[in-house]
């Protein structure tokens, strides 16, 4: 299996251990397979499977050139203790009119668990089937969710160094502690004075900087990527859809061969878009819905074709979804243009000047396994509430997006295919948003409202955030986006 760049011709394909280690294509864009894997298998040979046994199995059809046993080992070790349910990814039926899918078991609370915790596997393999022995610098830009993850997998890893970018003041309460308590000898953590978006294009570009990429090339160091621009991040994230399918058969919810639909809350595209690899592969998926926040461009683009953002940022309370610039939309585009890499370069270039472009009506039509929807700030509180007061089950906004849009779709186009909502993250990491959505009372924030928030679920509180708060934190450090850099040329 070769990988090429969205931007680039097949005949500079790289294998995958190489496409994991670059992250990003020195073009700019983003890898892709070549050929895309057309396994067989029946379904029946899924239900049953462990997490595990489902992982290894998704990520055999991508990354041959890793031994089965490394791709076992690989598994195994990300998969284990470190998650609060042996499930890995429970999934749980709510009378509220859905099944969610709970990615938020690893030990960060939130799903990119479910990639961060195998990346590093998949990189320091990668690093010796490649001969690498350069020092491997993960350069992450945050959302929130993705920096504490990919500290959390990265921590002391030899051979690798991580740093990650975050929004100042762009996160949650538990989001920042998270990150300021990570430990680790090769952990950086600084706060950016502007919004994701900056920080992820200025990331981009220190990408794309060949001299820079040159200097530190004779220091010893060179750039790789824990966004989910990594096909090595990506790739993981198909399991879920596949062993979720699984468990719905076993519970005999669904019969073999029936079709699911799955509503996902998004922000950079990179979860949606492991579902519809699932679906390419075979798995009998009806829709995918893509649900947004008030940062509502997808929901504009799905239903014009017309991708604009140029519109104002909004700072919400599901925060890890603040984005406009949605990086792995480009795989999309990449497919619905027949893998047509100068289509791709003149809609990414489009974007880079004028902030917006359009794409034609062909390719519009390749678009049918997607709907889209977004929910307001309000639509979110009223979620959260109408969930918890049906099941006594509290979900965070990530999922409460979800779930909202979910709601409206099956009540508007399809009441009849069981519908999934991916569960992103864990009600404790956003326990001042959840508690005033479900008292509608002032709520005092941190480790205050954990607490509170325990006492009206009456569970137990999860490893991840029992010690947050008796961990000491890191002082912030602040830079503005043209010093990003520099922040990096100085502590390398
Ligand atoms: C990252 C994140 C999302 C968005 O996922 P994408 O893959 O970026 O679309 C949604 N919810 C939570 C909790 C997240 O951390």
């Amino acid at each position: 299996m070769k990988y090429r760049s969205t931007r680039g011709t097949a005949d500079q394909a790289i294998n995958s251990a190489a496409a994991i280690i670059q992250g990003l294509a020195p073009d700019g864009g983003l890898y892709v397979p070549v050929t895309f894997p057309q396994p067989t298998f029946s379904l029946d040979q899924l239900v049953g499977l462990s997490y595990q046994e489902t992982a290894k199995l998704v990520l055999s059809w991508f990354f041959d050139d890793y031994s089965d046993e490394q791709l076992q080992d690989s598994v195994t070790a990300a998969y284990g203790s470190q998650f609060d349910d042996a499930k890995i990814v429970p999934v749980t039926a709510k009378t509220a009119g859905n099944y969610y899918m709970e990615l938020f078991h690893g030990p960060t609370l939130a799903f990119k668990d479910l990639a961060l915790q195998v990346l590093p596997q998949l990189m320091t393999r990668a690093v010796k089937l490649q001969g690498v022995d350069h020092n491997i610098v993960i350069l992450t830009a945050t959302s929130g969710d993705t920096g504490t993850a990919s500290m959390r997998g990265f921590q002391d890893v030899d051979g690798t160094q991580v740093i990650v970018f975050y929004p100042h003041g762009g996160v949650s309460p538990v989001q920042l502690r998270q990150m300021l308590t990570q430990q680790g000898r090769n952990l950086k953590v600084v706060a950016v004075e502007g919004n994701f978006d900056q920080a992820q294009a200025n990331v981009k570009k220190i990408f794309g900087d060949r001299e820079f990429g040159q200097q530190l090339a004779q220091a010893g160091h060179q750039f790789s990527s824990a966004n989910s621009m990594n096909i090595g991040r990506l790739i993981p994230q198909i399991a879920y859809y596949f062993y979720t399918y699984a468990q719905m058969v076993a519970q005999q919810t669904i019969q073999l061969g029936d079709q699911l639909s799955f509503t996902v809350p998004t922000g950079n595209f990179g979860d949606i878009l492991a579902g519809y690899y699932a679906k390419k592969l075979g798995l009998p998926i009806k829709k995918l819905i893509c649900a947004s926040n008030q940062n509502n461009v997808l929901t504009d683009f799905f239903k014009t074709g017309k991708y604009d953002r140029n519109r104002p940022f909004f700072l919400t309370n599901s925060p890890s979804m603040d984005i406009l610039v949605s990086s792995n939309l480009e795989r999309l585009l990449f497919d619905a243009a027949d893998q047509d890499e100068t289509v791709v370069q003149d809609l990414m270039q489009q974007l880079a000047q004028t902030g917006a472009y359009q794409i034609s009506d062909d390719m519009r039509a390749q678009l049918s396994d997607f709907a889209a929807g977004f929910a307001s700030e309000a639509d979110i509180q009223a979620e959260i509430k109408r969930v918890y007061e049906t099941d006594g089950y509290a979900i965070d906004p990530h999922t409460a997006v979800a779930s909202a849009v979910a709601h409206r779709y099956q009540a508007e186009e399809d009441g009849t295919t069981p519908m999934v909502v991916l569960s992103t993250a864990s009600p404790y990491k956003f326990p001042e948003t959840v508690l005033k959505a479900i008292t509608e009372q002032p709520v005092e924030p941190g480790l205050k409202a954990v607490n509170q928030l325990n006492q009206l679920l009456q569970d137990t509180l999860p490893a991840g955030v029992r010690d947050l708060f008796e961990l000491k934190e890191r002082a912030e450090v602040v830079v503005e986006p043209d010093e990003m850099k520099q922040y990096i040329q100085t502590h390398l």
